[in-house]
């Protein structure tokens, strides 16, 4: 389909033809289903049909589908009746729901983190690019927001610059003024005051965790954002503590969106809903088993069939009408993950990714990270072979030292039983810095412990 010049693999090249592509597809997949319940039921069926078709290619998937292309309006009960695909099918045999059909020219990976230690990858075409180029065009004008969007986006990883300027191509070309809310300090403040008055953001974007710091230094005053028009989180759940604070501190609304790794965004929050979360149903069908597990098929990914995925995440369906008038189903309640932060020698919060990082690589059964006092870090490991342990820590040791500074740094193997709480539950991070911790010392005033 694309030619083998080596051109094909130069980023900038291979974002303009993506971007191009994306605003015809949201032209000729997203608006037109956008508040019509027919129209959207036609593309998405036709769109599972020739994933199902594709996933007949593949060794996982095939026992389970006939030889004969799936007609358009039998796609949704053929979907229901396939197996459940659980990550560990990818983690360890990634070929079984490959279809082989995209050249490994073509190929795009992804890599998400494990839960346990390895990594898993995933393989996409060109439609990854395309479909979040189109999707995020509808996402901005649900909001009342266009192209050229000018955006603020809060970080808290230690190794970022304390500003950087940055252009997010696939969400309408915006443009990122990216402000690094965990190592600012008060010498800061009248150099940022003055490049956000000139920059004149329209949003600020980050993880919950991320824009509760910036709402903390705005607090404190070493931050002086101009008014927003709204506040975007991703990657976290959120509690309604947090949500009251940032709609507080910034006095504009908040709105959430739930994604993955593996698909991207798979919904956003109703600006007239709130609290549901818009299924990106053109591109995704979600449903939920019996522990009311999301279940998340791709219907555009040609390289892997990713069907009734199961990343862990608990929800609940809405498929009643929305106020706002579209067709598309709804999430809610939904309990993911949520991060904490890690207060490091200097009581400066950073975000947990460089640790996440070395762990994910290091080949181990399961890991854990406390933190009780700013400064000091505990990780303990089990590792895959016991008689490995010590040196594995040792290893560890050495690796994570670089990646916060820290007062004291202790890695040791441990027992899996170890690692549980209360609730028999072995989380990856046991740290005191948490969003509820966080977003009430914003709240009261008081600087987080
Ligand atoms: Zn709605």
């Amino acid at each position: 389909m694309m030619t083998g010049h080596h051109w094909w693999h130069n980023a900038s090249l291979r974002t303009a033809a993506a971007v191009g592509e994306g605003w015809r597809l949201f032209q000729t997949v997203y608006l037109p289903g956008e508040y019509d319940r027919e129209t959207l039921e036609l593309i998405r069926r036709e769109r599972l049909a020739g994933a199902l078709h594709r996933a007949a290619l593949t060794s996982y998937f095939a026992p389970h589908l006939a030889k004969t292309p799936v007609l358009p309006e039998q796609a949704e009960s053929v979907l229901a009746g396939l197996p459940v695909l659980e990550k560990e099918v990818l983690r360890h045999s990634p070929e079984a729901v490959t279809t082989g059909l995209v050249d490994a020219w073509d190929e795009l990976r992804v890599h998400t983190s494990g839960t346990t230690g390895d990594p898993v990858w995933i393989t996409h075409d060109d439609s990854r690019l395309t479909e979040s180029a189109a999707t995020n065009l509808r996402f901005l004008a649900a909001y009342g927001l266009s192209p050229g969007l000018r955006m603020i986006r809060a970080t808290a990883d230690p190794a970022h610059a304390p500003v950087a300027f940055e252009t997010m191509h696939y969400l309408g070309g915006a443009l990122v003024l990216r402000i690094n809310v965990s190592s600012l300090s008060p010498r800061d403040t009248l150099h940022l005051e003055r490049l956000c008055a000139d920059f004149k953001p329209d949003i600020l974007w980050g993880q919950p965790l991320e824009v509760l710091l910036a709402a903390l230094r705005q607090q404190e005053g070493m931050l002086r954002l101009p008014k927003l028009s709204a506040v975007f989180t991703h990657g976290d759940s959120f509690d309604a503590g947090t949500r009251e604070t940032i709609t507080q501190v910034f006095g504009c609304p908040h709105y959430d969106q739930y994604g993955l790794q593996e698909f991207g965004r798979v919904g956003w929050e109703c600006p007239q809903s709130p609290g549901t979360y818009h299924v990106e149903e053109e591109r995704l069908a979600v449903s939920v088993d019996d522990d009311s597990h999301i279940l998340i098929s791709s219907l555009t990914n040609r390289a892997m069939s990713l069907l009734r995925y199961r990343p862990g995440d608990r929800v609940r369906l809405l498929h009643e009408p929305c106020p706002c008038g579209r067709p598309h189903a709804r999430m809610t309640g939904l309990a993911g993950r949520k991060r904490a932060l890690i207060a490091d020698a200097d009581g400066t919060l950073v975000n947990v990714k460089r640790v996440r990082a070395v762990l994910d690589r290091t080949p181990l059964h399961r890991w854990q990270v406390r933190q009780q006092e700013a400064g000091r870090l505990e990780v303990l490991i089990v590792p895959v072979d016991p008689a490995d342990g010590a040196r594995t820590a040792e290893e560890l040791r050495g690796e994570l030292a670089g990646t916060v500074k820290l007062d004291e740094l202790t890695v040791r193997p441990v027992e899996l039983v170890e690692l549980a709480t209360a609730a028999g539950k072995a989380p990856q991070f046991r740290l005191f810095t948490t969003q509820h911790t966080l977003s009430d010392a914003v709240a009261q005033g008081t600087s987080p412990r």
